[in-house]
């Protein structure tokens, strides 16, 4: 099954450089309706994304994004598996598409931006792959949002994000790329002035710029009693930032960065950390380690979204 081609426009540096056809895949496994999907988007003829088969998951990525393998021709592709049992949110949500679709919740519009680091170090230049690639992402995200139950009423409640505008090399109000690890907050709060956020909701700065002290997702968290809080549809502070970098070394696993976007959409939602839950999506910290609970928001989490 494949959705329609997505025409999206991007701006580089602030202006346009024309509509892109991405080409989003979305189904399930021949022969497998009820014990698969396939969630992914087509590169010229190549798939890339995750094929969840019989309570495995398969990620099928750039062979050339991979440091050991970077002599690898472009095209060719890597495939890996790892054991899983159960997938929480993304599998719920195709079970509940139905219902999920017919609600009709609140969708918070985003700007994405691809800062000039990511766009060089994690798509070699290749904009339309980079594009794919963070909407992809922000897809299955969106999933996690429009399955989970945040009132506890045993129905999704349909909140989820819609992408109204996508950047790349938008260097205004982004520190210039340090080669040295530099503080996330730094980062940010320079971000945060970004003129164009005063359009949408939130704003997310993908970038492979690395901070210090392992983090790799930064945001504003939406906090009531927080006078300086911020967070989605906050008139100001409603951004984050996503690295692919963790240290000196990208992070190859695009479910951790999946995770990671979560997480810190979480945080805009009024989420707090977990605490002594470690495998749910608002763990402090993430351990690479995946449970079936790994995608989803605690009932602690979705409380305090709730009560938001
Ligand atoms: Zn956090």
């Amino acid at each position: 099954m494949t959705r329609p081609d997505t025409s999206t426009e991007i701006y580089d540096a602030g202006i346009s450089t024309g509509r892109l056809v991405l080409k989003f895949v979305e189904g399930y496994v021949e022969d497998h309706l009820n014990s698969s999907f396939v969630d992914g988007f087509l590169d010229v003829d190549t798939f890339y994304g995750i094929v969840y088969l019989e309570n495995n998951l398969y990620h099928i990525e750039k062979m050339n994004k991979f440091p050991e393998l970077r002599k690898a021709k472009d095209g060719e592709s890597l495939i890996y598996k790892r054991k899983f049992v159960g997938l929480g949110s993304f599998y719920d949500f195709i079970r509940n598409k139905k219902k999920v679709l017919s609600n009709k919740g609140n969708i918070c519009t985003l700007h994405i931006f691809m800062d000039e680091s990511f766009t060089k170090k994690i798509c070699n230049s290749d904009i339309k792959y980079c594009v794919s690639l963070t909407v992809s992402s922000v897809k299955r995200v969106n999933s996690i949002f429009r399955s989970t139950d945040f009132n506890s009423d045993g129905y999704p409640d349909n909140i989820g994000f819609r992408i109204k505008r996508i950047s790349s090399n938008n260097t205004k109000n982004v520190p210039k790329y340090n080669d040295k690890m530099i503080n996330s907050k730094m980062y940010l709060e320079s971000f945060a002035l970004h003129p164009d956020l005063k359009d949408v909701c939130l704003g997310i700065a993908f970038t492979a710029q690395s901070f210090k002290n392992n983090v790799v997702g930064v945001s504003y968290a939406a906090l009531p009693y927080n006078f300086y809080g911020g967070g989605i549809c906050s008139r100001y502070y409603n951004a984050l930032v996503i690295s692919y970098f963790h240290g000196n070394r990208e992070i190859v696993r695009q479910d951790l960065n999946d995770i990671a976007l979560a997480h810190e959409l979480g945080h805009s939602f009024g989420s707090f950390h977990d605490i002594n839950q470690e495998y749910y999506l608002m763990s402090a910290k993430s351990t690479g380690v995946l449970k079936p609970t790994s995608f989803t928001f605690s009932k602690r989490s979705r409380d305090n979204m709730y009560s938001e």
